[in-house]
């Protein structure tokens, strides 16, 4: 059953956990499809990432038109546009700078499997958009689609990252595994070369890991820390 206000209340809250986790800063963003209506709802400008709640959703048409929620929506929102009318699989997206998978992307370094959580992302090394300039066009936002693929995240040159997922639950996670797997393998790299998984090791793992009760655990962790520390 449509209810908009709840799938508000749950994107404003992962935005909250990813910047309490350090994932997300003060101007990243994150949206949600709603299934029934094609409707994209996406935290406004101007809210912060720290405090955003159901209020500071915004609520666009599949055009784009704004049909509710009160402030404009981000800057970079073809981001997400051109994501949802590339992918019909993807249900959330965001967006955001974390510390260490962003890093990536300005060394020039294949961001690649080489721990556990990190097996959901490309054996190939999850992929680069080589411009760094805001994405504020449908062009930009195509461009950003195409390199996307149809995988889970892209890593955007001296910028950040957008990871996608099929509802905000499963983006969330992708979103931290990401960081996690990055953050491993920087750390890896001060102590020698890291061993990335082999394709078939990646296959393997993510076949054990990705599947709806890792993911279940995962975001309920997450939230849980989240409620102890009066973040949701
Ligand atoms: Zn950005």
């Amino acid at each position: 059953m449509r209810d908009p206000e709840a799938l508000s209340a749950r994107l404003a809250s992962a935005i909250r956990l990813l910047a309490a986790e350090g994932l997300m800063d003060f101007n990243g963003h994150m949206s949600v499809r709603e299934p029934e209506t094609g409707h994209l709802l996406i935290n406004s400008r101007g809210a912060s990432r720290a405090t955003v709640g159901p209020r500071d959703v915004v609520i666009l048409d599949a055009q784009g038109r704004q049909v509710g929620g009160d402030g404009a929506p981000p800057s970079e929102l073809p981001i997400h546009t051109r994501i949802y009318a590339a992918r019909a699989d993807v249900g959330c997206v965001a967006h955001f700078h974390p510390p260490y998978a962003t890093v990536f992307g300005i060394a020039g370094a294949p961001l690649v499997p080489v721990f556990i959580l990190g097996s959901l992302f490309p054996h190939a090394g999850v992929p680069v958009y080589d411009d760094p300039d805001l994405i504020r066009s449908s062009a930009q936002g195509d461009a950003v689609a195409r390199t996307l693929g149809g995988g889970r995240a892209v890593l955007l040159r001296g910028h950040g990252v957008v990871t996608v997922g099929e509802d905000i639950e499963r983006c969330f996670v992708a979103s931290i595994w990401l960081e996690e797997n990055a953050r491993k393998q920087a750390w890896a790299a001060a102590l020698g070369a890291p061993r990335a998984f082999s394709e078939e090791e990646t296959a393997r793992v993510r076949a054990s890991l990705w599947e709806p009760a890792v993911v279940r655990k995962t975001w309920d962790y997450y939230m849980a820390k989240g409620r102890r520390s009066g973040t949701v």
